[in-house]
């Protein structure tokens, strides 16, 4: 478990948390001595809609901190009491006002970002045209870039440049796949499953 995330004190009672050994579990807890309530942690799940029309994919351009006025995709963590799907179509539609079906979100890739205690789910949609969007206070400006336009160098989040340039191998080529792995310390690491029968 990453340091930043140690919870110090119970969020019930107030009382500091120790770490203790429950029985049956494979590593220590934080553990309440008095209301003796156990804190698993455990990551989060962010969620990421990459809509797609021909070979363009739809990029915004980030209105908040961090990484202010650089260029990624409607992102966000998913919220309890909604679904993955549902949580990448209010991401897109509260980013950019575009309102797409939860169940046109289709699975493209899952990361573990190990680091920082995230699960990373990217879904794709198509798109028959190239979607107005609005501007909002977390998406300054968007549009939709093909391979040789996109806005590589202004990219908020460098890391991700290896999945963007699938994705466009795949919208290129209409040849898709389901992508999983894990970024670490060590590296970007994950291996992409063909659709294709
Ligand atoms: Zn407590």
């Amino acid at each position: 478990m990453s340091a930043h995330k140690m919870m110090k004190y119970c969020c019930y009672c107030g009382a500091e948390l120790c770490l203790q050994q429950i029985a049956g579990d494979i590593q220590p807890r934080l553990w309440c001595g008095q209301c003796q309530h156990v804190h698993y942690q455990n990551p989060t799940i962010m969620v990421a809609a990459f809509l797609y029309c021909g070979d363009k994919l739809f990029w915004t351009q980030r209105g908040i901190e961090p990484c202010k006025g650089k260029w990624a995709f409607p992102a966000g963590f998913v919220e309890c009491g909604e679904s993955l799907q549902q949580a990448a179509a209010r991401e897109l539609e509260e980013e950019t006002g575009i309102q797409i079906k939860p169940s046109a979100m289709i699975p493209m890739s899952i990361s573990s970002i190990i680091p920082i205690d995230q699960a990373y789910m990217v879904f794709r949609s198509a798109c028959d045209t190239e979607l107005l969007a609005q501007t909002t206070e977390e998406t300054l400006d968007y549009g939709w870039f093909s391979r040789a336009d996109a806005p590589w160098d202004k990219m908020a989040h460098e890391d991700s440049k290896p999945l963007v340039e699938q994705v466009y191998s795949a919208i290129e080529n209409n040849d898709f796949f389901i992508r999983i792995g894990k970024m670490d310390l060590t590296g970007n690491c994950h291996q992409c499953y063909s659709l294709k029968p």
